[in-house]
């Protein structure tokens, strides 16, 4: 365990793990964040701007809160989440459902076939082989 600086408040206290902040601003945080997800709820409409204004937080701590899948957003709400992957629109997360089931088959099949990689590093070898006959 470590002493550090609150990231929020510039307190001292005991760090474990996770955010640099402090309990008593975690505990903030948290209160925000139920603020935040009730005034969602109550008004799914909101743009992004209003919700941080009208509960006092900033639009980077609700995007990190979507991105962590904590909240989501409705079908007819204006804020316009794109995934990260293919740029299609999403209600919560980092990656719509498509991307997300291809990367779990992505790393499921890698999971399957531990020897994969080196098969293809392999293919790679011959293949740099074939290049350099070629060049010759
Ligand atoms: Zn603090
Ligand atoms: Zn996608």
């Amino acid at each position: 365990m470590e002493v550090k600086n609150c990231k929020t408040c510039g307190k001292l206290f005991n760090y474990v793990s996770g955010p640099r902040l402090c309990p008593a601003c975690i505990k903030q945080l948290e209160d925000k964040f139920h603020e935040v997800r009730d005034y969602i709820r109550k008004k799914p409409k909101s743009e992004l701007a209003v919700i941080a204004e009208e509960c006092d937080v900033s639009v980077n701590q609700i995007k990190q809160w979507v991105r962590e899948e904590r909240l989501s957003f409705d079908k007819d709400s204006p804020v316009a989440l794109e995934c990260e992957n293919c740029g299609a629109k999403i209600l919560t997360g980092r990656y719509c459902k498509n991307c997300k089931d291809e990367m779990k088959n992505g790393l499921n099949a890698a999971i399957a076939k531990p020897d994969a990689p080196k098969k293809d590093r392999k293919k790679m070898t011959s293949t740099r082989d074939a290049m350099r006959f070629l060049n010759r």
